[in-house]
């Protein structure tokens, strides 16, 4: 009998098809191939083969898909698989719920794989002659009508985006055409192929579509064409002639202004930045000259480069309401044509960087013959987002950040704001982005102030524009009149002089007014840093991010290379005490050459030390390194992202089974960091097993809050008081030392307030270590106490900051 095969996103939807199926034909032979697993939608080449294999008894196999990557997957699938079976097998294009039954009923009666095919392929008709369609024009057989373009530049990017996800959404083989300049149809679900339409201001565009939904779909792009393609009326104002999809504040532009032109994003590296604006060059990653690897290979390295950008587009402007300016990217990265066109020369034998790049640039290509100026300018999208996927693809950072001045981006990766020069990046205006994301604190660690949640329109700023800034308020200017750069010149001038002041004193401790020291360390992730921290006056490193020697990279560092980097740190910080964090990863850290299956949210998935239990042999290799270095200079080790007793004693165990190959370490100290809730809950329970506990309070933070730290939209403060009664109660339960190594222990406001719920080692970025040692001097913990309980109690973050105003907790030196 033929077997069938149903592909589809969904395993309820296939499910249930083969129950409807089931009932009217029983004992067809069907195979389900759906879904990731029992909920999450997608497919998978792998079980189309196994299901492939499964419904085949030699009598041929019929496959009946839904939409999308379930084609491509069967395709792909047809790859995988023997001659012989291949021989056998045939993609079938009907409809996958009628298709499916016309299939089962007429393979139960035992006909050969091409009938099935064709009654599958005809399951529509019965359908079709009962709801009698609309009668349809003559020319296309199909529904057809025309609309008129009114939006001010035409279909650009986001009324073609919105065109494209409708049709797509709409699934009736709707095609378009510019009747006013005669050009081809083009199929509406391909946002490259529309945006070739150039159709401008006042273009009549003929719609069409065929099947039995072809009407109604018809008049629902009718609709949408009528209310201009959901462009608000706001944004239709504020285009810029300056070009780019990004709608533009005017107010932002001087001339434009109605008051001192001061707008406030968020502080998120304190400093004042003054200097022309300037963009990361869009230069495109070098394409080496390769062969391919075999159509397979390479058309998984497409899908999984394509993953990885829709996933940082995602998250780049993830709760951003203006996301859908953005669509035109994300449409790009799902487009048929553009995607087809890929997959077409690696089976021609090319490897998939240079397929994509070809595909991608003779797309692009075609917007160069557009009339319209703003309308070539969109190539501009396929370029920027070819550039994106193939240095996924190729495994490369982010464009290098080489430029003088205030660079100005949409958001920065760990690994670009690695790249930042201090000497010549004066500040960094982020559009989106959040405070304790990785790339904010490498800022901080640079000593460059930064600004994010600015808002898109910074992104349309004109390169060499004035920038003024101010990292700890958050406030920023374009462009501003002569009274408020002057004003920022003063704010820079002033923290220069209380810098100077500091930086004399920094190499002495750190002592409260009323005599409570406080070690204030330095968060480091290089060597570099822990010469600057050394520099700065660190007592010691209170964090050595690790994973920055892990990261970015195509193999793991071995163990003598681990050993030379953390005793190069610890000799930079001249015998000091180093406190090496074992890799954390997971997250927004993903290590390239270990891979971690994907994950629905990583920020709750196998991060930090749940990672390093789960790969322990990159673990093990960790924990002799630092064993050994250990041996010769005071060495603390700590586990990230600790959430229960059980994975300290695993840490443990391990850590014991490495002290056995690297030998004793003498003052080898442990100690986990707090970060979830439930170890700050329980921080007593982990007593036995530490030596110390250090509080990242930046992720502290996002989990009490449940409020993702790298999510603009959200911009969670560490002061808030859920978050200090957490730390009040690892002050007071977890009977050994407590510091705090997030974020907030840099924020001069917090330093009283974490001082008096019992902190007594503050880590910060290196620059940062002269302003907070300064700030515990200033403490009175006789005044700073009672403020830290009323704190507690307080209704908001706001409120907090409100209190801690510096008279109220200061001594007044
Ligand atoms: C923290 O979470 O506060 C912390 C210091 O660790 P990281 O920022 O590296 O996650
Ligand atoms: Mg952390």
């Amino acid at each position: 009998m033929v077997g069938l095969v149903v592909v589809s996103h969904s395993r309820a939807l296939a499910r249930a098809a083969v129950t409807l199926a089931a009932e009217m034909a029983a004992g067809a032979r069907i195979e389900i191939a759906a879904g990731l697993d029992e909920t999450t939608l997608g497919t998978d080449a792998t079980a189309i083969v196994d299901a492939l294999v499964a419904a085949d008894d030699g009598d041929g196999v019929v496959v009946l898909m839904d939409l999308g990557s379930a084609v491509l997957s069967a395709e792909l699938a047809l790859e995988l698989i023997d001659d012989d079976l291949r021989s056998r097998v045939l993609l079938c294009p009907a409809p996958l719920v009628e298709g499916l039954v016309a299939a089962a009923v007429t393979a139960a009666s035992g006909a050969g794989r091409d009938e099935v095919a064709r009654e599958a392929t005809e399951g529509l008709l019965g359908k079709l002659s009962q709801l009698s369609p609309a009668p349809v024009p003559e020319d296309s057989g199909a529904a057809m009508a025309t609309v008129t373009v009114e939006n001010p530049h035409g279909l650009h990017a986001r009324p073609a985006a919105r065109l494209v996800t409708e049709a797509r959404r709409l699934d009736a083989g709707l095609e378009v055409r510019n009747r006013t300049t005669g050009s081809p149809w083009v199929p509406a679900t391909s946002l490259s192929r529309v945006a070739t339409l150039g159709a401008l201001r006042g273009h009549e565009i003929d719609v069409r579509a065929s099947g039995p939904g072809a009407r109604a779909a018809v008049d629902e792009i009718v609709a949408v064409a009528a209310r201009r393609f959901d462009e608000t009326p706001p944004e239709l104002d504020k285009i810029s002639e300056w070009g780019g999809s990004v709608p533009v504040d005017l107010d932002l532009i001087e001339g434009n202004t109605t008051d001192t032109g001061v707008r406030r994003g968020q502080g998120a590296s304190a400093g004042i930045g003054i200097g022309p604006a300037w963009r990361r060059s869009n230069t495109p990653p070098p394409v080496p000259d390769v062969p391919s690897r075999g159509t397979e290979v390479e058309w998984r390295r497409v899908e999984d480069a394509v993953a990885a950008v829709r996933l940082e587009i995602d998250k780049i402007w993830a709760g951003s309401q203006e996301a859908g300016i953005f669509d035109a990217h994300l449409l790009l990265l799902d487009d048929a044509e553009l995607l087809g066109e890929v997959r077409q020369r690696i089976e021609d034998g090319q490897a998939a960087p240079q397929a994509f790049q070809g595909a991608a640039a003779r797309i692009a290509a075609e917007f160069d013959t557009l009339e319209d100026p703003y309308l070539r300018g969109r190539g501009d999208d396929v370029h920027a987002v070819s550039d994106q996927v193939l240095r996924a693809m190729l495994g490369i950072s982010g464009a290098a950040a080489t430029g003088d001045g205030i660079l100005v981006a949409a958001d920065l990766t760990p690994a670009e704001a690695a790249t930042l020069d201090p000497e010549r990046v004066l500040g960094v205006l982020l559009a989106f982005g959040s405070p304790t994301s990785h790339g904010a604190i490498l800022a901080r660690t640079r000593g460059i102030p930064m600004v994010v949640g600015a808002g898109p329109a910074v992104l349309s700023v004109p390169h060499g524009a004035t920038v003024v800034l101010d990292g700890t308020t958050g406030e920023f200017a374009i462009a501003p009149p002569e009274s408020v750069a002057a004003a920022f010149r003063d704010r820079a001038a002033e923290r220069s002089t209380r810098t100077n002041r500091a930086a004399t004193r920094a190499g002495q401790p750190a002592v409260t007014a009323d005599g409570v020291t406080v070690l204030v360390a330095a968060n480091v992730g290089s060597v570099a840093d822990a010469r600057a921290a050394a520099a700065h006056g660190a007592d010691l490193a209170g964090l050595v991010r690790t994973e920055f020697l892990f990261l970015d990279r195509d193999a793991a560092p071995s163990i003598d290379e681990q050993i030379a980097v953390y005793r190069e740190i610890g000799e930079a910080l001249g015998g000091r005490r180093i406190t090496l964090r074992t890799l954390d990863v997971g997250g927004d850290k993903p290590l390239r050459y270990a891979p971690a299956p994907a994950e629905r949210n990583p920020f709750l998935g196998v991060r930090g030390i749940r990672r390093s239990l789960a790969y322990p042999g990159l673990f093990a290799d960790q924990l002799v390194a630092i064993a050994r270095v250990a041996r010769d200079m005071p060495v603390s080790v700590m586990f990230p992202m600790v959430s229960t007793v059980a994975e300290v004693i695993a840490a443990r165990r391990m850590l014991d089974e490495a002290i056995g190959r690297a030998g004793h370490a003498e003052g080898l100290r442990v100690g986990i960091m707090i970060e979830v809730p439930a170890a700050a809950l329980r921080s007593a329970a982990f007593t036995p097993y530490i030596d110390f506990v250090s509080v990242g309070t930046n992720d502290l933070t996002q989990y009490t809050l449940a409020a993702e730290r790298g999510n603009a939209a959200l911009s969670a403060d560490g002061l808030d008081p859920a978050v200090l009664r957490l730390i009040q109660l690892v002050g007071t339960q977890a009977g050994v030392p407590v510091a705090v190594c997030g974020e907030l222990a840099a924020d001069e406001a917090a330093v009283p307030l974490l001082t008096a719920l019992g902190v007594r080692e503050l880590s910060v970025a290196p620059p940062a270590v002269p302003l907070v040692k300064e700030a515990v001097r200033g403490i009175r913990l006789e005044l700073a106490g009672p403020l830290a309980e009323q704190a507690c109690g307080l209704a908001d973050a706001n409120a907090v900051r409100a209190l801690l105003k510096p008279g109220n907790v200061h001594s007044g030196r």
